[in-house]
């Protein structure tokens, strides 16, 4: 059973994420979706609130789970068991950092690979900041995010 762990702030879901997530399912067995509890980073929606929206958006694969963590992403990928870590790559602007945090955890867990996946081009310009601020001006997001996060911004942003 090769398990892999996808983790993100996930603030909110959006189809690039899905996308990433379809083609782990493609690759191994079991993929846990986890929210990461980032002290650096101030969220629009709280873990609780993440977590729901990504497991509204993925219920239809039953070899897909949904969690959320706070601590390193090397420890809970070890307590689960999990072969490698998934993360996205949409444009050279992410591969400096995403290069660091690859070589870091490797570092810290030497069995554990990094594996980078690209999303479908019509999403490489998508992210979940550009989403929030498109929300709060009530813009419609929908072609860019699951039916359950559309829901979930419009209730917030509706006046
Ligand atoms: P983080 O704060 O960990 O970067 P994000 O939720 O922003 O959390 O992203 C989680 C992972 O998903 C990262 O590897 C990021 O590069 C990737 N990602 C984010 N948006 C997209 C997208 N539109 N297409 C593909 N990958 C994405």
């Amino acid at each position: 059973m090769r398990r892999v762990i996808y983790p993100g702030t996930f603030d909110p879901v959006t189809n690039g994420h899905i996308d990433i997530v379809k083609r782990a399912i493609d690759l191994f067995d079991e993929v846990v979706v986890t929210v990461a509890k980032n002290p650096a980073k101030t969220s629009m929606f709280t873990v609780e609130e993440r977590v729901e929206m990504l497991r509204k958006s993925l219920d239809e694969f039953p070899n897909v789970i949904v969690d959320w963590f706070d601590g390193l992403v090397v420890d809970h990928a070890k307590a689960l068991g999990a072969v490698g870590i998934i993360r996205g790559l949409r444009a050279i602007s992410d591969f400096e950092y995403e290069f660091q945090m690859a070589l870091m955890n490797r570092k810290l867990s030497a069995g554990l690979k990094t594996i980078f996946l690209m999303p479908h081009e019509k999403y490489t310009y998508l992210n979940s900041t550009i989403i929030r601020n498109l929300a709060q001006f009530k813009s419609d997001i929908s072609e860019f995010v699951p039916e359950a996060v559309a829901e979930k911004l419009k209730a917030k942003f509706q006046s």
